[in-house]
């Protein structure tokens, strides 16, 4: 097929919930995509924070291509020791004490969410059962999860909504106070937004939702679905912020490429949830365990999280250099970059042309690189990108 013909049939047969670039992708090594004419990209994505080691990792294809070749699938009806094995390395790596493994981020923050009800029903029982989360947040695209996200424009068509979520302004401890009531079981936060354009919390105000949680047993649940698997420098990023959730979840970066979440809770929830009250057909799949053994072996490690730091502290010295860069904002190999003209959206369709894959977030150009991307990689994609910001300031 013709990209003419591939676009043509997208149309044709597939909704229209995607704006695409223009590219068609069928083939990848490390952070370099390949699409149907044979024309390279290097990779500034991983998908959207997925492909930890990029692109057709040896290591991760060997994993996911053994485990398909031993047995694929099983049913949570028996044991999995590969769920297991990646159970207790989570455990091991947050310190927390109980997993529930899912397919996506919108699946681990659902399980979150009933975590925080059920653990609040139990004990105060019914009538505290509200969630507050940030304006400007993204918790994912089922119903509940669309409740959670703190953006109007998330809040359409599909009502009624799940209730019992309400909305503070990020940073801002005074609201955060006058929302907080004998209702709220839990707040629900992202450490760096990322779909909201890739904005860090304020310290300060980390501490101020930690410290109301702590005083009155409302959960803190971290949604690490983008930040965590060390994008930002730290396995997860509320270590950045010296505090310890209730709470943690993960998806994107965990399975290296292929669908995994995880929810991830503290001692105190151990067993909140019992037996019959959630779960999945195909959560914890082997194949997607496989994978996460093999991805939290690689990039967990000290020295691999000082390349992360080391990376992210590169790139963003390059960029503060290029034209048409307004501001530099992010954590580890979480960036984005507010543009001068504004024209974010058109740099990065540009970019495709040229053959950098790159991502937006509200008005921001994203940069999402997988985490093991070579220096010289990034060399390449940073000299398209300056050429194409150069053409266009
Ligand atoms: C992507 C994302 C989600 C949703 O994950 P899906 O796998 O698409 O369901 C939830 N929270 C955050 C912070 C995300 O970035």
């Amino acid at each position: 097929m013709t990209f003419e013909e591939i676009k043509e049939n997208e149309q044709k047969y597939m909704m229209h919930t995607y704006g695409r670039f223009n590219a068609a992708l069928v083939s990848g090594k490390g952070a370099v995509a390949k699409d149907e004419s044979g024309k390279e990209y290097i990779d500034f994505t991983s998908g959207i924070g997925v492909n930890s080691l990029g692109y057709c990792d040896d290591g991760w294809v060997k994993a996911v291509s053994e485990q398909a070749a031993s047995i694929q699938h099983i049913s949570n009806l028996y044991y999995s020791p590969l769920q297991i094995e990646v159970s207790k390395k989570l455990c091991e790596l947050t310190g927390m004490d109980k997993v529930f493994l899912c397919n996506s981020g919108a699946e681990a923050n659902e399980c979150a969410i009933k975590i925080a009800r059920k653990y609040s029903f139990d004990k105060y029982g019914q009538g505290r059962q509200k969630i507050i989360t940030l304006v400007n947040s993204f918790h994912g695209r089922t119903v509940t999860t669309l409740a959670a996200t703190g953006q109007e424009v998330f809040h359409n068509y599909f009502f009624p909504f799940t209730e019992g979520f309400d909305y503070v302004k990020a940073n801002d401890a005074d609201d955060l106070n006058s929302h907080i009531n004998d209702e709220v079981c839990a707040v629900m936060i992202e450490l760096v937004q990322g779909e909201g354009g890739v904005m860090p919390l304020e310290q300060e105000f980390v501490n101020a939702v930690d410290k109301v949680c702590k005083e009155k047993d409302i959960l803190l649940i971290i949604d690490e679905v983008q930040t965590g698997i060390s994008r930002t420098g730290a396995v997860y990023c509320y270590e950045n912020y010296g505090i310890s959730p209730d709470v943690v979840t993960s998806a994107k970066g965990l399975g290296g490429g292929v669908p995994i979440g995880a929810c991830i809770c503290n001692k105190k929830l151990s067993d909140v949830m019992s037996a019959g009250t959630h779960g999945t057909t195909f959560g914890g799949n082997p194949i997607a365990c496989a994978a996460a053994k093999e991805v939290l072996s690689r990039v967990t490690t000290d020295e691999f999280l000082s390349e992360v730091k080391a990376k992210g502290e590169y790139i963003r010295n390059k960029l503060a250099e290029m034209g048409n860069v307004k501001e530099v904002r992010g954590m580890g190999m979480m960036i984005g970059i507010v543009t001068e003209k504004d024209n974010a959206k058109q740099i990065a369709a540009k970019c495709v042309e040229n053959g950098l894959l790159i991502l937006t977030a509200k008005n921001l150009l994203r940069l999402l690189p997988p985490l093991n991307i070579t220096y010289d990689e990034i060399d390449k994609g940073l000299s398209i990108l300056k050429n194409v910001m150069e053409e266009n300031k």
